[in-house]
């Protein structure tokens, strides 16, 4: 029997505000003391009241309204009761049956390797709602005692549950990873997972592989949901899936497929999940409505963040490849930043005008561009990635903050368009102006740093590189044809390199014939 897996997330994101959730305190906390940024409201102390911070609702909202997500005219908050050591006031401030959107969708594309079963899907996301944060429990190492810390309790978190509409796990770590993506767009979160900031809990059962079942969300011969926990890291979500459907697949082989719910942590060092409880232990939250804060009205809130919501990433990544001409590689490294995707625009559209200005060309902006798109697209791509994103990297700087302006970028791209530089040239000019912000005809001028692609002038060198190598000349004309390296190599010793090399090696070439 074939099997199939159904997989469900349920992602809470931290918010990127600067106070909590109900209360003043500072929601920046970063290795602060223990118990420094907390307050009575956050504390739970008896007769305090939660005020709803109005930036955490934007926040949730941006992100709802980023997945598609139908945004609620009314919505309230409620209380989900349990008690717990890092829950202060014993339940939690959370959303039931109003949260703030619902009936989302979200489009991820998967790479055609070995186990994947489409190239891309369609995620429903069931609701998404706002919350707040429990306190953190610090276990003592020999289990004697446990501490608890505050300062995140009452922290904003946007949770995000989609419908079980993964089936693979490397699907799953796709859609978190765009969805990461996402967060660092809107600025609603740093969504770090290995700093909490994007947890994740995946639901997991099995059916059996059907090719023609009729609803896609028939699950009457679908085994029990499996909860898995604790996973914090993106590799660590697809593992902890990999590993239940082996222990699942194998329990159905044994005609014993789980079926009563249940919740298991994922330990990463033994990479295994582990039972933590099943569904027949777990709490009756006893929801009621929050008596402390009114019911939200977000009619005109859902307008005026719809006006404001920018141009998303896979938006970005689709532009940038019907528009700009980058291959999907470059587009998804380029978009992924948003200073560098700036940035690129910014030099594509001066690059446009420092085209349109050369005096050999005599066509349009849009022209040059249309016909010429694959070939600037890979200029850009390839000085950009490979070689400016490495000096930022280098350097530890964003492109905002580099001192290369996106004209004199152009201007370093027309150059090597043209052939008037080669690559090296271009390397020496580019460090150049990074490092002082020069502009690359001053660099060029000051180092004398020019390509030559005078004929006469190249001729002669050759001449001379000929004169001294005359062996290697004659093994070139006797027909071992890769000797025209090590002539090339010569003549661009001898131009100190500025020889056009497309140049030398025709003439090399010709000479030798
Ligand atoms: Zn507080
Ligand atoms: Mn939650």
């Amino acid at each position: 029997m074939e099997l199939e897996p159904i997989i469900g997330l349920e992602i809470h994101i931290q918010l990127k505000t600067k106070s909590k959730m109900f209360c003043s305190c500072s929601n920046m906390g970063n290795g602060d003391a223990p118990n420094t940024l907390i307050c009575p409201v956050c504390l739970g102390h008896p007769g305090t009241l939660p005020v709803l911070n109005s930036g955490a609702l934007k926040l949730g909202l941006k992100m709802a309204l980023a997945l598609s997500c139908q945004i609620s005219d009314t919505s309230k908050f409620d209380r989900k009761n349990y008690f717990y050591p890092d829950l202060p006031k014993g339940y939690q401030i959370s959303q039931y049956d109003k949260p703030i959107a619902e009936r989302g969708e979200f489009e991820i594309k998967i790479p055609a390797i070995k186990g994947q079963v489409r190239p891309e899907a369609k995620i429903r996301i069931t609701r998404t709602h706002l919350e707040e944060d429990a306190a953190k429990l610090l276990h003592d190492p020999e289990k004697k005692y446990s501490l608890v810390d505050y300062n995140r309790a009452g922290a904003p978190l946007l949770e995000i549950v989609t419908e079980p509409d993964f089936k693979t796990p490397l699907e799953a770590k796709i859609f978190l990873q765009e969805l990461r993506l996402l967060a660092r767009h809107l600025e609603i979160s740093d969504a770090n997972m290995e700093k909490g900031q994007l947890r994740c809990d995946a639901n997991i059962s099995m059916r059996e592989f059907k090719k023609n079942r009729k609803s896609g969300f028939d699950f009457s011969d679908t085994s029990a949901k499996i909860e898995v926990k604790n996973m914090n890291s993106f590799k660590s979500v697809e593992k902890a899936l990999e590993y239940e459907i082996k222990r699942q697949s194998k329990l159905w082989k044994e005609k014993k497929p789980p079926q009563i719910p249940a919740t298991y942590g994922w330990n990463d060092e033994k990479g295994i999940t582990e039972l933590q409880r099943t569904k027949e232990q777990s709490p009756d939250y006893r929801y009621f409505p929050e008596p402390d804060i009114p019911p939200l009205d977000l009619r005109e809130l859902k307008q005026e963040m719809k006006n404001i919501l920018p141009e998303l990433p896979q938006e970005k990544r689709k532009r940038f490849i019907d528009q700009y001409g980058f291959n999907a590689g470059d587009a998804v490294i380029i978009s992924a930043d948003k200073n560098l995707a700036n940035y690129t625009e910014q030099i594509v559209s001066e690059l446009k005008s420092w085209l349109k200005n050369l005096p050999e060309i005599e066509s349009s902006e849009e022209e040059i561009w249309q016909n010429n798109k694959k070939k600037l697209a890979k200029l850009i791509s390839g000085w950009l990635i490979n070689r400016y994103a490495k000096l930022l990297e280098e350097k530890n700087i964003t492109a905002e903050e580099s001192k290369i302006t996106p004209e004199n970028f152009a201007e370093l791209l027309t150059l090597l368009y043209q052939n008037k530089i080669n690559s090296n040239t271009g390397q020496k000019i580019l460090e150049q102006m990074f490092d002082t912000g020069i502009d690359p005809s001053h660099a060029i001028e000051e180092q004398g740093l020019e390509q030559v692609s005078d004929e006469n002038q190249i001729e002669k060198i050759i001449d001379k590189v000929i004169e001294k190598n005359p062996k290697q000349a004659e093994e070139y004309r006797g027909g071992k044809e890769p000797v025209i390296k090590y002539l090339i190599g010569m003549a661009m010793k001898e131009s100190k390199g500025k020889a056009n090399p497309q140049i030398v090696e025709k003439i090399i070439k010709e000479k030798l014939k």
